[in-house]
């Protein structure tokens, strides 16, 4: 059995862990390894390396820091179809889409390519006689991120080039599900020429997490999961004086109107429910129909969920992949079961779905509610699986008061030809991330990504510019020359 240790100090490493966790193959249902899982004593390790190697990576140049990006870059490129494999193997989504988040975690390493134009600071000539002020932003030393299973590449790129490339150390717990893609990322920055101490990986559950929360040497701490988890790591790590970003769960509404073209809207509806098994922080789990558009969209979305070939992620011929683990399998059938108890039609029922030679595998098939309501706990609840819902409303405005009214805001699309719904719907609605047309867009990398509401616990969005921001912390500095006489009033601009 293979045992898949921490990277610590620029070296694979066992450190002092006894304690281990499965990681299977979910399309197979088999164990393919263990992973170890941390003690807080190899946590301490973890950031004693990670604190000496900032003393001299917190002052390397940004020409230095940008030549590692970019030959990062470059094995990310290099390394694409084995980190697809490996991310596919653990997770059980298929090959294309595990490339595609690789390709979107890889436009962040290009962002942080950039890094000396996103540091420039400002300068202001002659604020006062001989005065002149600028300032300028520095890192904030070690930083940790903690990261979920499900996109077990893309959301550890949303935060450690930004954190490297500013010149903070990174300590990285991924999900202990999924934790092989960290250990190749390790790898290849060693090879990028990062220096040894400056990205490790401490693999682990809740006492991992814990003692990174605890640590006086963690200067800020990045979250991407759950929201009960996000509420929790944000509300210790800021007791304990960190700086926190820490983005939560969701419940994405695409709204389709009448005058919509219902086949497209449809097919994106399809691929954004089911696609990676509906586990995207960005997947859409409810449909709100407006008006007379609700049966003949229901019908459409019938048919393409009947479609979707279910199979093993390294079949090219799967269009969606197992969930990945037994419990996850047991959740989104639970959660079927309970929407159709509660009154919601079964249009398609994923819940009995097998696949022929890997009847032990993690497999569930796509299931569309439809006349679901805010009542019903498959509406208010995150079930992260292939589960697509069907909400009627009457008007757009009621659709914008059903989104609003929910707890959760990462992301939200409308499906219309109308310039004016679109205009009203984006500038109305209390969600983050938004789109016209475009089912749930996760942002290019020099914008930032975040959600609003329960999706993101307190106010720091994640990768681009809010990314620098969070990453390092301003000085301004006001310079005379040359030497006056002081005064005691109190200076102001003369
Ligand atoms: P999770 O919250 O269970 O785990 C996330 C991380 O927290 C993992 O590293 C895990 O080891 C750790 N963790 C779990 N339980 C903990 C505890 N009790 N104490 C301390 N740490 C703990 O999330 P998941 O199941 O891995 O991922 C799916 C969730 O992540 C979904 O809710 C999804 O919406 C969310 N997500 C959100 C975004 C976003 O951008 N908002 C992106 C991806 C995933």
């Amino acid at each position: 059995m293979k045992t898949i240790e921490h990277w610590i100090d620029g070296t694979a490493t066992p450190a002092g862990s006894t304690r281990t966790a499965r990681v299977y193959d979910p399309a197979t249902g088999r164990q393919q390894a263990e992973v170890l899982l941390a003690e807080p004593s190899d946590v301490d390790t973890a950031v004693a390396a990670a604190s000496k190697a900032f003393q001299s990576w917190g002052d390397s140049s940004l020409s230095q820091r940008a030549k590692v990006m970019f030959a990062f870059r470059e094995l990310l490129v290099r390394h694409e179809d084995e980190l697809a494999r490996i991310i596919s193997s653990e997770h059980g989504k298929v090959i294309d889409d595990a490339r595609g988040e690789i390709v979107r975690g890889r436009e962040v390493v290009e962002y942080a390519c950039g890094i000396a134009d996103a540091l420039k600071g400002s300068f202001s000539d002659q604020v006062s006689r001989d005065v002149d002020v600028h300032d300028f932003r520095q890192p904030l030393g070690v930083v940790a991120g903690i990261t979920p299973f499900n996109f077990p590449i893309m959301v550890p790129l949303w935060m450690h080039p930004i954190a490297l490339a500013t010149g903070n150390t990174f300590v990285l717990k991924p999900s202990e599900r999924d934790p092989s893609a960290s250990r190749l990322v390790a790898e290849l920055y060693a090879e990028a020429g990062l220096p040894d101490g400056v990205f490790n990986v401490v693999n682990g559950d809740k006492a991992a997490v814990d003692a990174l929360l605890e640590h006086p040497d963690v200067a800020a701490v990045s979250f991407v999961g759950s929201t009960p988890i996000a509420k929790y790591v944000h509300e210790r790590a800021t007791a304990t004086g960190k700086r926190v970003q820490a983005l939560g769960g969701a419940k994405n509404h695409a709204v389709v109107l009448p005058d919509a073209d219902l086949e497209y809207a449809a097919n994106h509806l399809t691929a954004a429910a089911f696609g990676s098994a509906g586990q995207r922080c960005m997947a859409i789990s409810i449909g709100v129909a407006v008006g007379d558009a609700g049966d003949e969209l229901v019908e459409i979305l019938k048919r393409k969920a009947n479609e979707v070939k279910v199979g093993p992620g390294d079949d090219a011929t799967s269009d969606m992949g197992p969930v990945v683990t037994p419990a996850a399998r047991a959740r989104v059938i639970d959660a079927v079961a309970g929407g159709i108890a509660q009154g919601a039609t079964a249009v398609v029922d994923g819940r009995g779905h097998t696949v022929a030679g890997h009847e032990d595998g993690f497999f569930v098939g796509p299931s569309l509610l439809d006349n679901v309501t805010v009542e019903m706990d498959a509406y208010r609840e995150e079930i992260f699986g292939p589960v697509l819902g069907i909400v009627r409303v009457g008007t757009v405005d009621e659709a914008i008061a059903l989104i609003n009214a929910n707890p959760y805001g990462n992301g939200t699309a409308i499906f219309t030809g109308s310039g004016e719904a679109a205009r009203k719907f984006q500038r109305e609605v209390k969600v983050g991330m938004i789109g016209v047309n475009v089912p749930i867009p996760v942002p290019m990398s020099y914008y930032s990504f975040g959600g609003w509401k329960d999706s993101l616990i307190g106010d720091s969005p994640i990768h681009g510019p809010e990314g620098v921001r969070f990453y390092t912390r301003a000085k301004v500095v006001t310079t005379r020359w040359p030497h006056t006489e002081a005064a005691f009033t109190f200076p102001t601009a003369g």
